[in-house]
């Protein structure tokens, strides 16, 4: 079963001027449901804007992205945000937790805005803490909390309305390497036990080796590492 499916997907900004860049040149890229994959690529690759296209932050100039079986071409602005509401997680270097609220509410707070029923929500955020292992961080603000536990909430965060697809960048990025091994651990755990797949943009070698399959973006194309 395929969650996410980019085909001969192309993106150049600027076209047709003479600060034109050619980014993505006929990409394919397929994840199946529960593998976890590395894209692995220099700075400068492509690697945001491929990760912006798959979860339909961005458009592709030509080519196809199908996510959790649906063809995302000529979709509505609409439709896509809906999809990319339902079916896509992000997790980003910084984690962009909401200040004001606690831990469990900002895994609530998406879930709400989904239209799930409030005790369904708590239900579901304290399962999430409890997968990596926060339980008694719940009704702790972000700044009560390390960085590594902040990293956490932002995974359950992602995971909150069952995406079927998984985008991070760099998610351990701003942690130092025993936090960093923790919580990618965590977030291996999670993505394993809500059976969804993850693309998940890494320089550190050692967590790429530890994902399903490694994938390099070069010269606008996705290469077996
Ligand atoms: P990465 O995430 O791998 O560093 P990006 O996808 O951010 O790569 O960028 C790929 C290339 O496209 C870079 O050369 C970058 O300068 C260029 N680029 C990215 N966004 C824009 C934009 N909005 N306008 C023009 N060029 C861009
Ligand atoms: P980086 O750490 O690579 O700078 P950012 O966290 O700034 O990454 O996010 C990368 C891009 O994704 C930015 O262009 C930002 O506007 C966009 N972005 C970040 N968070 C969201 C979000 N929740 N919804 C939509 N776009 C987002």
């Amino acid at each position: 079963e395929v969650t996410l499916r980019l085909t001969g997907v192309t993106k150049t900004y600027n076209a047709g001027t003479p600060a034109a860049v050619e980014v993505l040149r006929g990409l394919d890229l397929a994840l199946t449901k529960g593998e976890v994959v590395a894209l692995v690529a220099p700075s400068g690759a492509g690697k945001s804007t491929l990760l912006h296209i798959a979860g339909l932050l961005d458009t592709p100039d030509g080519g196809r992205v199908e996510i959790a079986g649906a063809d995302m071409t000529g979709a509505s602005d609409h439709r896509r945000t809906v999809m990319r509401r339902d079916e896509v997680g992000f997790v980003y270097q910084f984690h962009h937790l909401l200040p004001e609220f606690s831990a469990q509410e900002n895994i609530v707070l998406p879930q709400l805005a989904a239209g799930v029923p409030r005790a369904q929500a708590d239900a579901r955020a304290r399962d999430l803490l409890g997968i990596v292992g926060i339980t008694p961080r719940a009704h702790h603000r972000p700044a009560a909390l390390s960085g590594g536990e902040q990293q956490r909430v932002a995974f359950c965060r992602a995971l909150a309305n069952s995406p079927s697809v998984l985008l991070a960048d760099e998610p351990t990025g701003n942690l130092d390497p025993a936090t960093s091994d923790t919580v990618f651990e965590a977030l291996m755990t999670l993505v394993r036990e809500t059976g969804m797949s993850a693309l998940i943009a890494t320089h550190n070698m050692q967590l790429a080796a530890r994902m399903d399959r490694q994938v390099r973006l070069e010269q606008g194309r996705v290469l077996p590492a």
